[in-house]
């Protein structure tokens, strides 16, 4: 499936991306989506953003939902969640929702109060405007590379985190916008986080995930930290 992280503890339950098959991956792991207090949106590639318009229609039709939803992701998120939404589902934009969805348009490297989280976004590099996350909640640190080719702020997103979710594409071709593991590897020492999970792996890499000292995000994966 594609990427979504969920994040819940005692006070902080947030998505991390929600791409286009989202919904489907948490209705099969049991999350109670109406729960879900915030989206954090990392760039709007389908496989990241695309699941936004169906986790709102089946908050409003379906799951019934009453509590306020936040999307907070780069500039031009509220633009590019209308035009989702109106692709997606002609004329859901102007139906009346029984609760409120707001926008957050984040800037690089301020952080803001999300769902009880402290929230940074940093700029990455993907072609795309797009962010790598650091996501300070209940004392932990939780970090997102985001898709991207290496760049520094990802050691400022994932300085000494305690987890840190690293986009591995390839195993060791080096190309524009995407990361590959062996890059990764290379730089860990200076992002020096406690534990790494893998994540967006080419068939190539997911075939080699076995070998690599890191465990590899699957679909249903469940991670303490
Ligand atoms: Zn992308
Ligand atoms: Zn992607």
């Amino acid at each position: 499936l594609n990427t979504c992280f969920h994040l819940s503890g005692k006070t902080t339950n947030l998505l991390i991306d929600c791409g286009a098959t989202s919904l489907v991956g948490l209705k099969q792991q049991q999350v109670d989506v109406n729960a879900v207090q915030a989206i954090l949106v990392s760039h709007f590639h389908g496989d990241h953003f695309g699941g936004i318009p169906f986790f709102v229609l089946h908050a409003q039709f379906f799951a019934k939902r009453t509590s306020p939803l936040i999307i907070a992701g780069p500039p031009g998120l509220k633009s590019w969640f209308e035009r989702a939404m109106e692709i997606t589902f002609p004329g859901a934009l102007a139906a009346k929702r029984k609760f409120s969805v707001e926008f957050l348009e984040l800037k690089p490297s301020e952080a803001a109060e999300i769902a009880g989280a402290t929230v940074t976004g940093f700029a990455n590099k993907h072609g795309v405007i797009g962010f790598a996350y650091r996501i300070v909640a209940e004392g932990k640190v939780i970090a997102y590379s985001g898709d991207t080719e290496w760049t520094d702020s990802l050691i400022d997103a994932g300085h000494k985190a305690d987890i840190f979710i690293a986009e591995a594409y390839f195993h060791d071709k080096q190309v524009p916008f995407h990361l590959d593991y062996e890059t990764l590897v290379a730089h860990l020492p200076a992002i020096d986080p406690k534990q790494v999970v893998l994540t967006h792996m080419n068939e190539n890499m997911l075939a080699m995930a076995d070998t690599v000292p890191y465990d590899a995000a699957y679909d249903g994966l469940v991670v303490a930290v």
